[in-house]
């Protein structure tokens, strides 16, 4: 054979593969009865915005085993691929780049196409989807209007986090530590119109995740993103201004602690609030400069800060005024953006009543104490007791909340809440580079839907995209200006366009049926391959884009559209990639484009190298050594497939290999089909060709080389093709998955013979994992073989792994 050849080798099987149309699946015909034995493997598409990094290496190659694996155990594979390439991302590298958005993602879709042919994904390329084509976002648009229809989308003022350098609205996903998430700007707080989903509607049922098979981290954080809790509306009322201000707090059994009150500086209520106080300058200066950053502001050991508004409110309970303040502790996103601040038994309410030397008044305390310690006692327990709250006090504190709460409710001051910390969805954007919403704002008939038929609002080429703080589109009047649908009036279209996470929250959707011409997709297609069965992605992804995607999910079926409210049955997140110990990312410049490793190594040591480095949900760190180990691992492979093919065969011998090849089958089989344990099949396989290396003449050293061909195949399909061509086979990719003959088959136990003094005593059933200290301690434990020890002293133990112990007395 000639010499192992990447570079040789790896063009020409992808190019069979594409001739064969290996990995393309057509769609069922209509009527055709569901496929219990579909797979909908995917991986999140990727931004378009440069070229790709070894942290999309991982995931679609991951995606690559999966799918390999699935279509050779007998499967209906479908494995789409398309390109999230509207929005900030690509059109931030639009800017960088100096060119137009158009131009450049296009560019970039193209060359990252081209290195995924290159890196052999399997990947049914005649699906392929581009969010920031018309006819896919056509479909987008057409979903808006369904769910403005729907009632599931709608407008209104609102406070928003700005960023100024990119000169748009960002989600509060988006604001880490008051900076933008994206370009690192201070956010600040705006007042606008915008446009919002109504996530909130779903809020309970996003909270089920019965019947899904995602890590437990994952649910965890949708559960804290969505944030539902249990406790009480109470109203303080400000009467000089004939206001009700609600208040959503899980501890009503402190109201009568709460000795001032505090709104978000956000909160709509704050100017009028303010409005002729001596303190209104100081107020509103003090909301200009806070905005953004919920992490940082609801830090407990951050300095207070906030001013008073000049106001009183009724506590409800004691029936005192209280004062009024603004304060950026107080999120909007959380309960109404107010809160009652109980200083005695909240750690953040009672640092800013020492700032601000605000009364603290204790209300609960421990079983049988009069007074607890001063400072942010903060049980709520049968052990608590009420104090210092009128009639309710001496009952333990959660019967106590249930009281004052029924009490309140009376006075109609009260009633029994939840809470989300879910917020509607704003999804639009001021920016240029998205689906343009396809309303229009007209004088006499107001908001009007653009008409189906006159879809898809087409995003028109311009050269000045650059964001200004005003949507770009705005300044194009030929585009902006329109005849109304409904009166035939001059209207003017919608300036601002959605957020790429629109895009992306039904791409999954459209992969069933890509070029529907007549419909987003035909809702028996959906139903036959969804819900994806594998979707495999960054874990940054885990709340917003699969939070979006679920509601989307869920509205859609809602509307008939689908038969399923679940869009994603099996999640996997990975783990960061790092070369050399540090983090790879754009912004510290150490970000190894895989295009140089394929070309240094080619595409299947790579692709080995991805997934043996450790497992594949933690995370990895890369350096040279991993890929030449698996270079090396593919050439070994390579020169002793070569010496059994030309190794004149013995007829005698031989067993041990059969032997090792149907563990090392069970094993791979388990670790990629059920245990997602990547790098372990790998190792197992190295093994099998170790052995295999011994002896390439045993009569079964072929059939042991053709399968760990066979059984490396979904990590290296170049080589695996090449070699099992060698071994005399074609079509490896559409080759049934080897099974293992469970005669051959190791035992997992086996029967441990007990000695005493060379005597059998006893037998009992080991496992062969066993180590040597197990079997003694089992031997010593068996009550023969006490009987017969009789309590004398154990001198010696003499161990035959595998089969006894010798106990010698
Ligand atoms: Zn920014
Ligand atoms: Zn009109």
């Amino acid at each position: 054979m000639e010499p192992y050849d990447p570079h040789a080798i790896e063009p020409k099987w992808q190019r069979v593969w594409e001739e064969a149309g290996a990995f393309a699946v057509p769609n069922p015909d209509p009527g055709t009865p569901p496929n219990p034995d579909k797979r909908y493997v995917l991986e999140q598409l990727p931004y378009p915005s440069g070229t790709l990094h070894m942290g999309h290496m991982l995931v679609y190659t991951i995606g690559d085993v999966r799918s390999h694996f699935q279509r050779r155990t007998g499967h209906e594979v479908m494995r789409p691929m398309g390109w999230d390439s509207f929005g900030l991302p690509a059109e931030n590298a639009a800017i960088r780049g100096g060119g137009h958005p158009r131009e450049m993602t296009e560019r970039n879709i193209d060359h990252i196409r081209a290195f995924m042919k290159r890196a052999g994904w399997a990947i049914d390329w005649d699906r392929e989807i581009a969010a920031h084509s018309p006819d896919y976002y056509r479909w987008t648009q057409w979903l808006f209007l369904k769910l403005y229809e729907a009632g599931l989308a709608y407008r209104k003022a609102s406070p928003v986090n700005w960023c100024p350098n990119d000169q748009t609205v960002l989600a509060n996903e988006q604001v880490k530590d008051g900076r933008c998430e994206r370009c690192g700007a201070v956010v600040e707080a705006r007042n606008l119109e915008q446009w919002f989903f109504r996530t909130t509607a779903y809020a309970d049922e996003l909270l089920d995740f019965e019947g899904l098979q995602w890590p437990e981290r994952i649910v965890a954080m949708q559960r804290n993103w969505i944030g539902r809790s249990e406790g009480a509306e109470l109203i303080f009322r400000v009467d000089e201004l004939d206001i009700d201000i609600p208040v959503f707090t899980t501890r009503p059994d402190t109201v009568f602690g709460a000795t001032f009150f505090v709104l978000a500086p956000e909160h709509e209520l704050v100017p009028r609030l303010a409005a002729g106080t001596p303190q209104e300058d100081e107020v509103l200066e003090y909301v200009r400069l806070s905005a953004g950053g919920s992490a940082e502001r609801v830090d407990p050991d951050r300095e207070k800060t906030g001013v008073f508004t000049g106001r009183h409110a009724v506590n409800p309970a004691t029936g005192e005024p209280v004062p009024i303040w603004v304060s950026d502790y107080v999120l909007m996103e959380y309960g109404t953006g107010a809160i009652m601040a109980v200083p005695a038994h909240d750690e953040r309410d009672f640092a800013f009543a020492q700032r601000f030397e605000l009364p603290v008044r204790t209300v609960v305390v421990p079983e049988g104490e009069e007074s607890a310690e001063e400072g942010a006692f903060v049980e709520h327990s049968d052990s608590e007791r009420l104090v210092n709250s009128g009639e309710f006090s001496g009952l333990p504190a959660p019967e106590g909340a249930r009281a004052i709460v029924e009490w309140l409710e009376q006075r109609h001051a009260g009633r029994f809440a939840v809470s989300f910390r879910l917020r509607d969805w704003g999804f639009s954007r001021q920016r240029y580079w998205g689906a343009p919403i396809p309303i229009v704002y007209c004088d006499g008939c107001g908001v009007v839907t653009v008409p189906e038929a006159d879809l898809p609002v087409v995003l028109p080429d311009i050269e000045d995209y650059l964001p200004k703080g005003k949507a770009p589109l705005e300044s194009n009047e030929e585009w902006m200006r329109v005849e109304c649908p409904k009166c035939g009036g001059e209207a003017r279209r919608e300036a601002e366009t959605m957020d790429t996470f629109v895009d992306s929250s039904w791409y999954f959707l459209r992969y069933c049926d890509p070029h529907n011409e007549r419909a987003p997709f035909e809702r028996e297609l959906a139903d036959y391959w969804g819900p994806v069965d594998y979707y495999q992605g960054g874990v940054d992804h885990a709340t917003m884009h699969m939070i979006y995607a679920r509601f989307f999910q869920k509205a859609l079926a809602d509307l008939g559209m689908v038969g399923f409210r679940e869009p994603f049955a099996r999640f996997h997140g990975n783990g960061w990639v790092q070369y050399g110990g540090a983090k790879m990312s754009k912004s510290k410049g150490n970000t190894i484009s895989p295009d140089e490793f394929v070309d240094r190594y080619g595409a299947d040591p790579v692709r080995l190298a991805m997934l043996f480095i450790g497992p594949a949900d933690q995370d990895m760190d890369f350096t040279e050594e991993a890929f030449e180990g698996m270079v090396r691992f593919v050439r070994r492979l390579w020169r002793i497939v070569g010496e059994v093919v030309s190794a004149p065969a013995r007829s005698d011998g031989g067993g041990a290999l059969t032997r090792k090849a149907h563990e090392t089958i069970a094993k791979v089989t388990d670790d990629i089909g059920r245990r997602e344990s990547f790098n372990t099949a790998i190792a197992a396989v190295m093994e099998l060709v170790n052995e295999l290396s011994r002896d390439v003449e045993a009569p079964d050293a072929r059939f042991a080389a053709e399968t760990a061909v066979s059984l490396i195949q979904p990590y290296a399909p170049h080589v695996s093709e090449e070699l099992w061509g060698a071994l005399g086979h074609e079509r490896l990719w559409e080759h049934p998955w080897p099974v293992a003959d469970e005669s051959q088959l190791a035992r997992e136990t086996f029967e441990l013979v007990i000695q005493v003094n060379g005597k059998v005593r006893d037998r009992l059933e080991a496992s062969v994992g066993d180590s040597e200290e197990q079997l003694v301690e089992r031997a010593l434990a068996s009550e023969r073989v006490q009987a017969h020890l009789d309590g004398k002293q154990v001198r010696q133990t003499i161990v035959v792994p595998g089969r006894l112990v010798n106990i010698v007395v």
